[in-house]
């Protein structure tokens, strides 16, 4: 599996390994891209599974070398898995069945009272209220350190007995789709996310969109809104 290389490890990416493998448990997995490996000892590394590709037996190699540097093992006599690329259909059609997959698991969401247990599906998706519960610690398995964040929460309403449900970003995006997770209505405006397209055909034709920041209207945009270019219209009271 390991290749002769003659590839020469900088310090920064000697140190770049060791930030990765320090915190990493006995048994515990570290996943480069395309590579994956246990750490089986005190200095032991094992490849558990490589992507059929050049650029990662290269990489592999790599990380062979900056090891050896720091007196590990690396293990890759037996790989369990060689991943083939995935090619473009296979691509499409994994994201198909990850979206229905996504979809089976929504659908059984239900309202957390045990009176109502309304599907969430069918509350005022549209209607989502983005609020901010303030500074949290969160920890970057990444890093592995610890860093401080905004937390947002979704709020939505449910259809059958009207409590307000918070829910995690993504669980919302999962709920809601892409369309409704980038469309945002605060202060009597709904504000939608434009793509790079649709940017390009509104300036041509003369149209004009808003560009969020952090604030405005003093009030707070929720983050995966910040730094959007967007569609504003006001919300009609017929709409009410
Ligand atoms: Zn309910």
């Amino acid at each position: 599996m390991r290749e002769a290389t003659d590839w020469e490890p900088s310090d920064d990416e000697i140190a770049w390994t060791k930030t990765n493998l320090e915190p990493l448990q006995i048994g515990g997995t570290w996943a480069p891209q395309g590579l994956e490996y246990e750490r089986t000892g005190e200095a032991a590394l094992r490849l558990v599974s490589i992507v059929n590709h050049d650029g990662t037996r290269e990489a592999h190699t790599r990380v062979c070398k900056v090891l050896e540097m720091m007196d590990w093992t690396v293990d890759d006599d037996d790989v369990e898995r060689v991943v083939n690329q995935p090619t473009p259909d296979e691509v499409a059609a994994n994201q198909q069945s990850e979206l229905e997959r996504i979809q089976s698991i929504v659908s059984s969401w239900v309202c957390p009272d045990d009176e109502c247990e309304e599907p969430l599906v069918n509350a005022q998706l549209d209607r989502c209220e983005w609020v901010n519960y303030g500074q949290h610690t969160f920890h970057n398995p990444e890093t592995g350190e610890d860093g401080e964040a905004d937390r947002w929460l979704a709020h939505i309403t449910c259809e059958g007995c009207g409590t307000i449900i918070p829910m995690q970003p993504l669980d919302y995006g999962y709920i809601a789709g892409e369309d409704l997770f980038y469309t945002w209505v605060t202060n009597n405006y709904r504000y939608r996310v434009l793509t790079r397209e649709d940017t390009v055909a509104l300036i041509d034709a003369g149209g004009q969109g808003i560009p969020l920041g952090s604030i405005i209207d003093g009030v707070e945009v929720p983050p995966h809104m910040q730094g959007t270019y967007c569609l504003r219209a006001p919300i009609l009271d017929e709409e009410e």
